[in-house]
């Protein structure tokens, strides 16, 4: 079989997290509400009424373009695009065009031992329509979403597999939420990807008809849903059969594609700029003002994380996951200064931990950059020993006191539980087998100098009851 090259473009909508609508002052999040109760006569398009535009709206679309390389238009322009569905109740969409705020731009995923860089076509605001759905023999029509703000952002053709778009995806998210301009949870359609795929034979540079596929609300959708279609392509292909320009949709609970439509022709929308809105005219002192505090960017942060710190690839990528996460990393390998792998380690296994506990942003927990370092440094000291020092973290979290408080108010015996000593019994026993062999032959007056030994290592701070324990425990073997 000949080699083929699979052609992927991304189409994605993303819902900007401002808190009211585009064009009205209903809320932007409706997730939780019943359907049709966040409306008015503006979003749901009432005759009669006037579009206001919302400032924040533009100035989030500003940071997604700017940090998408995009030029960022001076002037830009809101055109109606007209089609007739019923989750449209105006029976146009209020969107840009040929003016719209970005124009070009890029992204460069890092691969496994490449960067793809993905050029960006589209980069535009617009509305969100309503939803339809079936109940039964019922054809139900839901509002709330009418005038959700949007950005509409497609890219070139550039993908070449199913990883390469899943990445493109994750690294999408990562920056929406790292500049705080959308949730970015594709569960709750707060970021919407349509894939366009096609095959070619390797060395070609035309592009084949491509399917569309919609429908993809997880990125492991989005993965398994192109592999689906790149393996029926390459099937259609090889017997001879012509790819048509259809429009696909994924099945979750089957993981496979149905058909919704043969598309011949692109739908005539008929644009106009829009009436009812003045164009967007980004002075200078906006834009200034909206890029003022413009953050160091995720996939930058993880290279200069990865060098300045000298952490190991998949370390940076981890602790760079979300901003807040980084801050931590960084704070904390600063006031470390020694080892900052140790500190991307506890944090990618400890801290982790804390956060899986429930479900908590590392924003949220009481723990602190500076804590985890004074954990960090008492394990250094030999004070404490992993397992209690993992504990420590714990009781910190738990108990809402710092790591040097609790150690004195309980006495390091108590933080020091017996796996701690247990450790340092197992390493004093290992280190010492000549005193072991004596021991064990009959000469049980040593354990005070085992015990010694514990005090010594933890500079006195052990209980010696639980100390001896431990060794007794450990040398009966
Ligand atoms: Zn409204
Ligand atoms: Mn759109």
């Amino acid at each position: 079989m000949p080699d083929y090259e699979v052609v992927i473009g991304l189409e994605t909508h993303i819902q900007l997290n401002t808190n009211s609508k585009i064009f009205c002052g209903c809320s932007a999040n409706s997730w939780e509400d019943e359907p049709n109760t966040n409306i008015c006569p503006v979003c749901s398009g009432l005759p009669g009424v006037l579009p206001v535009l919302n400032k924040a709206a533009v100035e989030k679309a500003v940071l997604l373009a700017f940090a998408m390389k995009s030029n960022i238009r001076k002037e830009s322009f809101f055109d109606r695009k007209n089609y007739f569905y019923p989750d449209l109740p105006k029976g146009y969409q209020i969107t840009q065009y040929d003016k719209a705020v970005g124009s070009g731009g890029y992204l460069d995923l890092p691969m496994d031992g490449y960067t793809r860089r993905v050029t960006i076509e589209k980069l535009h605001l617009e509305e969100d329509a309503g939803k339809t759905k079936h109940n039964g023999g019922d054809w139900m029509v839901d509002f709330n979403r009418c005038g959700v703000p949007l950005v509409e952002m497609v890219t070139a053709p550039d993908l070449r597999s199913a990883d390469e778009a899943a990445e493109y995806l994750i690294r999408l998210r990562q920056l929406l939420r790292w500049l705080d301009i959308s949730e970015a949870n594709m569960e709750k359609a707060h970021l919407r990807a349509d894939a366009n795929v096609s095959i070619r034979l390797k060395g070609e540079t035309h592009l084949n008809t491509k399917t569309e596929i919609k429908n993809l609300n997880s990125i492991e959708a989005v993965r398994a849903a192109i592999n689906v279609e790149v393996k029926r392509q390459i099937k259609e292909v090889e017997a001879g059969r012509k790819i048509k320009a259809w429009t696909l949709d994924w099945d979750e609970d089957t993981q496979s594609l149905k058909k919704m439509r043969s598309k011949e022709t692109e739908a005539d929308y008929r644009y106009f700029k829009e009436p009812d809105l003045m164009r967007i005219d980004l002075t200078d002192e906006w834009r200034e003002k909206i890029l003022k505090d413009f953050p160091e960017l995720p996939l930058e942060r993880l290279k200069r994380i990865e060098e300045q710190y000298n952490i190991p690839y998949h370390h940076a990528d981890f602790v760079t996951q979300d901003k807040a996460f980084s801050d931590f990393f960084i704070k904390a390998a600063n006031l470390y200064k020694k080892d900052s792998k140790k500190v991307s380690n506890w944090m990618l296994n400890s801290v982790k931990g804390l956060l899986n506990i429930d479900d908590k942003k590392i924003e949220d927990l009481y723990l602190t950059a500076e804590y985890l370092v004074d954990i960090i440094n008492l394990l250094d000291e030999g004070v404490l020993h992993s397992t209690s020092a993992k504990a420590l973290l714990f009781s910190v979290e738990m108990e809402e006191k710092p790591p040097l408080v609790i150690v004195q108010e309980k006495g390091l015996a108590q933080v020091s539980d017996e796996a701690t000593l247990m450790e340092i019994a197992k390493t004093i026993i290992a280190d010492n087998p000549d005193q072991v062999k004596k021991f064990r032959d009959g000469k049980e007056s040593l354990i005070g100098w085992f015990v010694g030994q514990i005090m010594s290592k933890t500079r006195g701070k052990a209980n010696p009851e639980l100390a001896k324990k431990a060794l007794l425990e450990e040398l009966k073997e």
